[in-house]
């Protein structure tokens, strides 16, 4: 019911012209559970999962809403017992306690919020990407053209991903980010020549890479040169660190990945990753100084995505009162609003809070 009211408030947005479709703004942030961090305990796996299926069990002799076993999460070893499904982690450099992660995807005509998701703390931001632009397409009926997100959603998965569903990578590099202290001051890899017929790369001093190993899991293939050849190498100072040669890596689907790559480092891309920050950021205070969107009121993780609907909810009916009386503030709109206007709206909420 409220995923369904918060659809209502996209599509009338959509409506209303508010709303472009083909270019999406995607960030998480952390929501503090109702849970103190004593409430946490640890315990081996196997403890973990058994107790949280008893709380299931009880749990669900006491309503007929459970947490979907998807969302189980990533921390096995740690868990409140206030709240199951919060995962216990950090914001910045502070404590671990209980926390929930929302993530939000925002059109760029308006900032009208146009997919919501929420999961427990530990699930990373950069796993629910596709899942927000699918949700997006979906409530907008639009195409994403361009994604745009900061460099923790900047993955080769996601780079991929976007070029195989025809939409630009405006994110920030993750890789880049973590390889610019190691690769400091060596060849870059864009120095090696690839030779995708004989399936080897050609260094700068003309020697041979050929591929050693699989990764399964990264969808990559590593090519190294011979141990011998490169310590007797004159340009090995140049080229690498490592003791037994220089090696490389190569995705599967390279040059989608290549192209993506390219799109992100573009001067669109950081443009639009400077709007993204002021979009973003403003969506999310928005969300924290005017709707207690920080902290959780219930507890468990269908009712914290009741709440995380809510709130996108009531955000883009401001976004549209605002749109039609602008002149007046969003607050003014309201007041000056008709009872029956927002007959279908007071009725969901009604029925919703009698529900909690
Ligand atoms: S160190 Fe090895 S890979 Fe690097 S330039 Fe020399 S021979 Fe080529």
């Amino acid at each position: 019911m409220f995923e369904s009211l918060f659809i209502r408030t996209v599509a009338q947005c959509v409506e209303a012209g508010l709303v472009d479709g083909s270019k999406l703004y995607v960030d998480s942030s952390l929501v503090d559970a109702a849970a103190s961090k004593e409430s946490v305990i640890k315990g081996t796996p196997e403890l973990i999962a058994t107790l949280k299926r008893a709380y299931r069990a009880t749990e669900s002799k006491l309503e007929d809403t459970t947490t979907p076993e998807s969302y189980e999460a990533v921390n096995d070893r740690l868990m409140s017992r206030s709240d199951p499904d919060a995962a216990a982690v950090r914001r910045g450099g502070g404590d671990s306690r209980p926390r929930y992660h929302h993530h939000r995807a925002i059109d760029d005509q308006k900032g009208v919020i146009t997919a919501v998701e929420t999961t427990p703390g530990s699930i990373p931001e950069n796993k629910k990407l596709l899942e927000l632009i699918e949700q997006h397409e979906k409530n907008t009926v639009s195409h994403v053209e361009v994604a745009v997100a900061d460099h923790k959603y900047g993955t080769q998965e996601n780079y991929v991903a976007c070029a195989e569903r025809g939409t630009r990578s405006h994110m920030g590099d993750a890789s880049a980010k973590q390889n610019h202290i190691r690769s400091k001051g060596i060849f870059p890899e864009s120095a090696f020549e690839c030779d995708p017929v004989k399936d080897i790369y050609r260094c700068p001093a003309g020697e041979t890479l050929k591929p050693r190993r699989l990764h399964w899991a990264k969808r990559t293939i590593e090519y190294k040169g011979a141990k011998a050849v490169c310590a007797g190498c004159s340009l090995r100072a140049q080229c690498t660190r490592a003791s037994n040669g220089r090696s490389l890596k190569r995705h599967e689907k390279q040059a989608a990945l290549d192209i993506a790559r390219a799109q992100a480092h573009s001067r669109a891309a950081e443009r639009d990753r400077r709007r993204r920050r002021h979009l973003m950021e403003a969506s999310f205070a928005d969300a924290a100084n005017n709707h207690h969107y920080k902290r959780a009121r219930w507890r468990r993780l269908w009712r914290q995505q009741i709440q995380d609907y809510l709130i996108a909810s009531i955000q883009n009916v401001r976004i549209l009162l605002k749109h039609y009386q602008p002149k007046r503030s969003a607050l003014a709109a309201l007041k000056l609003a008709t009872p029956e206007s927002f007959y279908p709206l007071n009725n969901a909420f009604a029925l919703g809070i009698r529900r909690i």
